[in-house]
């Protein structure tokens, strides 16, 4: 039979940490931590298969989860000495979401369950404290109401607001015991009023509704949303976790908070954290009050005078940092953890690895290696290559004037500048006008997941280090700026209200989220500095990687940026981006334009001194290593004379009528040039121009040699080929100009000639083909395009409704479609090896800057990836992972 529930408490567990699949991160550390005999309250997890189950089965549950559930609840009673329900001694449980990977805040939680009219007079009773008794009722009340029955908690917030102005209080903390009971009595009429049924009193019930809403909270739409932007699928499921509660808001020895083993921003080795004295979990993570530093140090350092848990709970803060410390080397990995004090005793009530900034995950794993708790292998297993981004993300230049507005904490680093919006919805639209947005806040939730994803940064003005914008923040790798306490923000009439001024929706802002600096205006920005631990993870990656790591660039300054970020080669210059410039695309439209073969050699007679002006200088940049060069691809079509203007000035220079002129362009008008007049195909009708272009290279490797020294080995690919006698036909032309410039010059060049595998035939037909070309770059941006028959133009717009609703788990343009696109890529692999052994095998595409992707080429064994400069330390961190363990 299937277990369903799993149980720990009191040194024992049934589950552990390697059951993160079935319990759950949360269930699965909760179990660890009481097996390690950590102070844990008991509880049980249900499983997530039970959510698959309720979810295959129109909702409902397993036949024999209720009585797996009792007798967890009876576990629980053994060691609690606590029933739900009882009279005299009445056990509360909290009843918590939990998946596989964290989704924070997403799904939803109930605390406190178990109260009713005749258990919160037991529990007054019991802690002699009434107050805190009612005002725990209220609480479960309004969050049960929410969760499990639908019920908006700003109806209860209107009642509360209503009361403490009838009673002239502003603070919660002045209403008595009684003023919660006639709150309470309040809430429940409400309740009936809307719901047309009482709120539940049998314990049982609440129970259920919550687990229930619990799983139902899965598919909300929030946690859709993040799913799918984290890649995560749905078969997953969330596990539940009941547990017994312990109360931080019992009184003045009592206190909840969040830590990190160390500092998740900095990845300082250092306690870092927030508490609340007198606080539930919740009241933290929502950032309703402003928590207090838990370490003096911390303290000291944010300048606060209010106390540090070191200084008014010092035992309990001692256990904790022992416990602390025990379960970093436990799970060798910063953790997040999660306490409350009841009363003077420390209660675990969550572990996790602690989400961290890139450049707080550098340090971290570096010092782990040097301390001796990972080895370097893993220190480089442990960065998440995507995350790289985060440091590659410009800082406010340190001359630049700043007009400080306002000041907060530095909960996610980088700056970015935009234009103020108060709604997730405001910083979307503005995103898709292309316009940048500065997502500010009271505080976020989870709905505003949409406007944080599409904001350049985020300001709050509440909430701390550990609030829901500053974690996700930095999930993100978005500056953030969280509790700037001194602005004010009206929702109503949009305005943010800075140091007497007045700002409004649409003002420009720029938000330096590494000090937590609002600065009015935009401010200039540095390109950032890689610390010496991003040195160093890249070295011990360097040494652990097997395929070598090019970038796609053509200028000399995406050249220059490729180099200094490791790049070894270029693995796509792509030449037609050279022809847009100035005097450029005049000659080339002549060329285009010209009626005969004449008028095209005296255009590209123009053009030649400037290509090979480009290629002198990139050779040089690289200083001998390889570089590939492609020649033109796109359809002549994109190169066409638009606007009359445009059309003037070409037949002024061309000495023709601009009818004349206008005919042509119109015969050269394709539906379709993506399909088009392109690649290799251009090469064939017009040889002269692939002529021009490989005596450019050929004469730019004689002077580029000459001048560094290095020998030049170019590679010269041809785009878009399909037939074999497209390639031989083109590289007939490439090795004549060759022949011609070694004469020329008097001397030797090594060349190479290849193809781009881009087309489903060009692989399919790759032993054939391998016979004439020395190399394979995998155009997977156009394999992925002609192999599903969608338009890369044209695909995003339907792609996203096909991943929303499930029918691809990936864009298949940003991952490689390994099952389709990459079965080709690898029967192109072996098949051109079958016929050239030694043949170059790269890849091209912008796949080759996706981690996943290049998990793949690695398996397919691939030379090299090349993608974009700024994705070059991706590539080698990601390249070097897939050394270590390949895909699979
Ligand atoms: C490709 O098709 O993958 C490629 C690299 O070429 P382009 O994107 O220029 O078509
Ligand atoms: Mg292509």
């Amino acid at each position: 039979m299937e277990k369903w529930v799993y149980t720990f408490g009191d040194g024992k567990a049934e589950g552990s940490a390697g059951d993160r699949d079935l319990l759950g991160g949360k269930g699965a550390n909760l179990a660890e931590m009481c097996a390690l005999g950590l102070p844990v309250p008991p509880g049980f997890t249900i499983t997530s298969q039970v959510c698959s189950w309720y979810y295959e089965n129109g909702r409902s549950y397993p036949a024999s989860l209720e009585k797996d559930v009792e007798a967890a609840l009876g576990h629980i009673a053994a060691v609690t000495g606590r029933k739900l329900g009882d009279n005299a001694r009445p056990l509360l449980v909290s009843v918590r979401s939990g998946s596989r990977a964290s989704m924070p805040g997403m799904m939803d939680t109930v605390l406190n369950l178990g109260l009713n009219d005749e258990t919160v007079e037991a529990i007054a009773r019991e802690s002699g404290d009434a107050r805190f008794a009612y005002d725990s009722y209220r609480r479960f009340i309004q969050m049960y109401s929410d969760v499990v029955m639908g019920l908006d908690h700003s109806v209860f917030e209107e009642i509360l607001e209503d009361t403490k102005a009838n009673l002239g209080h502003d603070v919660d903390t002045a209403l008595t015991a009684d003023d919660w009971k006639g709150v309470i009595a309040l809430y429940k009429e409400k309740i009936e009023e809307e719901l047309e049924a009482p709120f539940p009193q049998d314990p049982q019930q609440q129970l259920w509704g919550a687990i229930g809403a619990v799983f139902s909270s899965w598919m909300n739409a929030r946690a859709v949303t993040y799913r799918r932007l984290h890649n995560m699928p749905e078969s997953w499921g969330t596990a539940v976790n009941v547990q017994a509660m312990v109360f931080g808001n019992m009184g003045d020895r009592s206190a909840t908070g969040v830590a990190f083993t160390r500092n998740p921003s900095t990845g300082e080795k250092k306690l870092y954290g927030e508490f609340l004295v007198n606080a539930q979990g919740e009241d933290v993570v929502a950032g309703i009050r402003t928590p207090q530093n838990i370490t003096e140090e911390a303290r000291l350092a944010a300048g606060s005078d209010r106390p540090s848990l070191e200084k008014i709970m010092p035992e309990a803060f001692a256990e904790f940092c022992a416990v602390s410390d025990r379960l970093e080397k436990h799970y060798r990995d910063m953790q997040d953890l999660e306490f409350t004090i009841e009363n003077g005793k420390l209660w675990m009530l969550q572990t996790r690895s602690g989400k961290r900034t890139a450049k707080a995950a550098l340090k971290i794993a570096v010092e782990m290696a040097e301390e001796g708790l990972i080895s370097r292998e893993e220190a480089v297993l442990r960065i998440e290559p995507g995350s790289l981004d985060q440091l590659l993300h410009p800082t406010i230049d340190p001359r630049a004037q700043r007009e400080v507005i306002g000041t907060g904490l530095p909960a996610s680093p980088g700056a970015a500048t935009g234009e103020i919006v108060f709604s997730s919805e405001d910083a979307e639209q503005l995103k898709s006008e292309g316009r940048k947005a500065i997502l500010v806040r009271i505080e976020t939730s989870p709905e505003d997941i949409h406007g944080m994803h599409a904001a350049e940064a985020i300001l709050t003005t509440r909430g701390g280090m550990t609030s829901h914008a500053a974690v996700v923040a930095r999930g993100m790798g978005k500056p953030c700026v969280s509790g700037a306490g001194s602005l004010r923000v009206d929702y109503r009439n949009e305005t943010l209200l800075a140091m007497g001024v007045t700002l409004k929706k649409g003002d420009i802002i720029t938000i330096d989220g590494g000090i937590g600096q609002v600065l009015k205006g935009a401010v200039p920005m540095l390109q950032p500095e890689l610390s010496g631990d991003f040195g160093k993870i890249m070295e011990w990656a360097d040494g652990a990687r097997r395929m070598k790591v090019r970038a796609n660039a053509e200028t000399p300054n995406d050249a220059r940026t490729a180099r200094s970020f490791g790049a070894e080669g270029i693995g796509l210059c792509r030449t037609e981006h050279m022809f847009f410039d100035g005097e450029r695309i005049i000659a080339m439209r002549e060329m285009i334009l010209a009626e005969n073969e004449k008028g095209r050699r005296t255009a590209l007679d123009k053009l030649l001194p400037m290509q090979r002006a480009d290629f002198v200088e990139l050779f040089e940049i690289m200083n001998g290593l390889p570089v590939t060069i492609r020649l033109l691809d796109p359809p002549l079509h994109e190169f066409l004379p638009k606007t009359d203007e445009e059309i003037a000035e070409v037949a002024a220079v061309m000495n023709v009528g601009v009818e004349k002129l206008r005919e042509r362009t119109d015969a050269l008008h394709e539906f379709n040039p993506m399909l088009g007049h392109r690649g290799c195909r251009l090469a064939i009708s017009y040889p002269e121009i692939a002529e021009m272009q490989a005596r450019a290279i050929f004469e730019a490797a004689v002077e580029a040699a000459k001048s560094t020294g290095a020998p030049v080995v170019p590679e010269i690919m041809v785009p878009l080929v399909g037939l074999r006698a497209e390639l031989d036909f083109v590289k007939a032309r490439i090795d004549a100009v060759a022949a011609e410039v070694m004469r020329e010059a008097g001397l030797t060049i090594d060349y190479l000639v290849g193809t781009m595998i881009e087309l489903p035939r060009a692989a399919v037909r790759a032993n054939s083909i391998a016979e004439a070309a020395e190399f394979f770059s995998f155009g997977t941006n156009d394999l992925t395009q002609t192999t599903f028959g969608i338009s890369r133009d044209d695909a995003s717009s339907f792609l996203t409704t096909y991943q929303a609703k499930g029918i691809i788990a990936q864009d298949p343009f940003v991952s490689i479609d390994v099952d389709g696109v990459g079965e080709l890529v690898r029967l192109a692999a072996e098949k051109g090896r079958a016929t050239r052994p030694d043949i170059k095998l790269g890849i091209c595409g912008e796949h080759g800057g996706d981690p996943a992707s290049i998990h793949f080429c690695e398996e397919v064994g691939l030379d090299y990836v090349s993608c974009s400069p700024f994705r070059v330390p991706i590539a080698r961190l990601a390249a070097a992972q897939a050394s270590a363990k390949p895909a699979g």
